[in-house]
């Protein structure tokens, strides 16, 4: 895994505080294990957008399980407004 992921993967936890959030968002606490993406890493979706964009902290969230994961992803209807929303960010930093 490149060092940009890694680190970005790191931000996603501590920001969670470990917690999985789409836990949180119900109420509930578990301690997350994974990063989802919620722009998900599909190969046409990163050569359309970057990688850059995709696997930024801002697309990612810390979960529990794989169906919290699945929880965490967005409607494509919804794509370009994240990515707008990441590359601000990314001009911010
Ligand atoms: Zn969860």
């Amino acid at each position: 895994m490149s060092l940009y992921k890694e680190e970005q993967r790191e931000i996603c936890r501590e920001k969670a505080n470990y917690m999985c959030q789409i836990c949180a968002k119900n109420g509930k606490f578990n301690r997350g294990n994974q990063c989802a993406h919620m722009i998900p890493q599909k190969d046409w979706i990163i050569k359309k957008y970057g990688s850059k964009i995709i696997h930024h902290h801002s697309n990612l969230e810390y979960v529990c399980s794989t169906k919290c994961n699945s929880k965490a992803m967005i409607p494509e209807y919804e794509y370009e407004d994240k990515v707008e929303q990441i590359k601000r960010r990314i001009n911010d930093e």
